[in-house]
């Protein structure tokens, strides 16, 4: 099968009925041209930024997804069969790929996956991916992390969010206060992550809690989400503050019009502030090596723990997957298995 766009989504949440699952005859080996490789996807991944290639105008990255079209996503699949002299049949491999569970094409921009790393190839989508290179080079270039700081990281049970508060705590001896919504992800950054101190914004007043956990203001505040918690933490800024503006996902779905605005701004003057957004692309040729060779044997010696949130049923699940992510049911990177390796 292949998911492929069927209307686009100017505003409002991305629902069903914006996708098309659809029956597509298996390419075979004796299909494949020279230079060519068969794929067979393992593991789709399920990105926020993804959001903004629903709506029909030109992204900051990438173009719209076409309506007829297979929607695209971070994908680990195996190599089936290969007319390329750099893959062979076996390989695992990553990279930006469409939602067909068998194509094949030529292996431009795809890298290989290391096999043996001693964990699940899922993780080239989270921790030790895109995601992961956000965080660390994020961290690195913009939160320029001291030791005894204090942090505020939003959307702390998520991929990202997970990868930064434990980066800041276990590698950087910085406080960590976590926000997410609900108990359980309350409980798996006081329990898994073991960060500082957290807030539910769901059922704690934020302002309250930011005040009484960082009684002496906040040096870093990673933003994931945006709106409102992007206005308190400034409210809540100690002087020389930096902001990694890593997402608003709060802001994804709304019209330009119902976008929050940010009172807390005149403090960035006060407070000297630097707030600097990223895109992790942007970061890559400066840290790939230096991230491929940390984040793995962080992970080995228990550094840093990567819990994922592994979504079965194939490719027809993935558009699932995405809207339920998009609201908050993932805990962890939430990653999609196509077929198992
Ligand atoms: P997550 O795994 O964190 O999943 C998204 C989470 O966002 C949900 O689980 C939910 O957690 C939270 N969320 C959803 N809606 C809202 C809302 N209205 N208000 C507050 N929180 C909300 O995704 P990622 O870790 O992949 O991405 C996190 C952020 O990082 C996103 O903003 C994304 O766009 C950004 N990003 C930016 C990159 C860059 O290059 N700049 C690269 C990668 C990601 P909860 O239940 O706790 O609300």
């Amino acid at each position: 099968i292949q998911v492929n766009l069927k209307k686009h989504v100017p505003e409002g949440p991305v629902t069903e009925d914006a996708f098309d699952i659809v029956q597509v005859p298996a390419p075979k080996p004796e299909d494949l041209k020279d230079g060519e490789v068969l794929l067979r996807a393992i593991y789709v991944s399920v990105d926020p930024y993804m959001r903004s290639r629903f709506i029909n105008k030109p992204g900051y990255l990438l173009g719209p997804f076409q309506i007829g079209q297979p929607i695209e996503s971070g994908t680990v699949a195996v190599i089936l069969a290969s007319k390329s002299s750099k893959y062979k049949e076996g390989d695992i491999v990553q990279g930006l790929l469409p939602w067909v569970e068998v194509l094949a094409r030529d292996p431009k921009g795809l890298n290989h996956v290391q096999k043996d790393a001693g964990f699940p190839w899922s993780y080239y989508l989270g921790a030790c991916g895109m995601p992961g290179l956000t965080a660390y080079a994020g961290l690195d270039k913009i939160a320029e992390p001291k030791k005894g700081e204090v942090a505020l990281v939003s959307a702390a049970a998520g991929a990202v969010g997970q990868l930064v508060c434990q980066i800041l705590k276990n590698v950087r001896g910085v406080k960590v206060i976590g926000i997410a919504g609900g108990s359980h992800k309350i409980d798996f950054l006081k329990k898994e992550i073991h960060v500082d101190s957290t807030i539910d914004y769901k059922s704690e007043s934020l302002a309250k809690k930011i005040a009484e956990e960082a009684p002496e203001g906040l040096d870093i505040y990673w933003d994931n989400v945006g709106g409102e918690t992007l206005e308190l933490a400034l409210r809540y800024s100690r002087p020389h503050m930096r902001i990694p503006v890593c997402g608003m996902i709060s802001q994804y779905d709304l019209s330009e019009q119902e976008q929050a605005p940010l009172r807390g701004a005149t403090r960035i003057v006060w407070n000297r502030i630097r707030i600097q957004g990223f895109i992790v692309g942007d970061l890559w040729a400066e840290y790939y090596d230096r991230f491929q060779k940390d984040m793995p044997e962080w992970i080995r010696q228990g550094k840093i723990k990567v819990v994922e949130d592994l979504v079965k049923g194939g490719l027809r699940n993935a558009p699932k997957a995405f809207i339920g992510m998009m609201k908050g049911d993932n805990l962890g990177k939430r990653v999609v298995e196509v077929t198992s390796g």
